[in-house]
């Protein structure tokens, strides 16, 4: 199997591989898979925290959302911008078990698989009901710049923004929940890094446990059960 480079989900299966082959510390030698061997999973608000390497080798800590508000403020080093917002690496907002950079306001809340189940789901029902990151503009919220006077689209694209953030309140919601359940079925240690949780998932039938997570969110968004989900989806789409 071909694995690019910048797929994380991919070096990490890489390193999977070689971790069963090799020994039971060796933890791949990428700057991704050094980090995601360093950061640990909050059992509170289910974000990574710990000290990880920045593409530039300058050392700094991720913290978890316990410590900071919700606004996501700039993450800022010794008076120096890093990122956007305080993390370097962030769980699928869907399946919680693949890793993904994060810190820009274009990151993606998705790993790729769940992406496209999403896409499927929001294409049909032509609305952004599971929005595919924090900027408004990734979910279709924007307004054109000669609007910027008209105050019927002003407030239609406030509407908009509001709508999208209780969206965004909604996944983070699933991912909370899907965390904490993805920790427990993996028998994640409190002390264990996130990265053997990744390893344990790619263990298993990981496209089956990537649908499942993904059925579990669609319930949540569409208030139904888990197979009623599963079911709907199967109709529409097959298997
Ligand atoms: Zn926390
Ligand atoms: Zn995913």
């Amino acid at each position: 199997m071909d694995i690019r480079d910048s797929d994380l989900e991919g070096l990490c299966r890489k390193a999977a591989e070689d971790y069963r082959r090799v020994d039971e510390s060796y933890h791949g030698d990428s700057r991704d898979c050094r980090n995601l061997s360093s950061l640990k999973l909050c059992r509170k608000c289910f974000e990574l925290y710990g000290p990880i390497q920045l593409e530039d080798r300058q050392m700094v800590e991720q913290t978890c959302f316990c410590d900071i508000p919700k606004s996501e403020e700039p993450w800022v080093v010794d008076g120096r911008f890093v990122k956007d917002f305080n993390q370097e690496y962030e769980l699928c907002y869907c399946c919680g078990v693949a890793a993904m950079t994060s810190g820009s306001r274009y990151s993606s809340f998705y790993c790729e698989e769940c992406k496209q189940r999403i896409r499927k789901v929001n294409e049909l029902v032509r609305r952004c009901l599971m929005p595919y990151g924090r900027h408004s503009i990734m979910n279709g919220v924007s307004i054109k710049g000669e609007s910027a006077e008209d105050s019927k689209a002003v407030a239609a694209f406030a509407a908009g923004v509001n709508e999208m953030n209780d969206r965004i309140d909604v996944v983070r919601t699933h991912r909370a929940r899907i965390a904490r359940k993805q920790a427990e079925r993996f028998q994640l240690g409190l002390d264990e890094p996130i990265i053997a949780l990744i390893l344990r998932s790619h263990g298993v039938d990981l496209n089956e446990l990537k649908r499942e997570a993904f059925f579990e969110l669609i319930a949540l968004v569409f208030g139904r059960t888990t197979d009623e989900a599963r079911r709907f989806y199967e109709e529409v789409y097959g298997q």
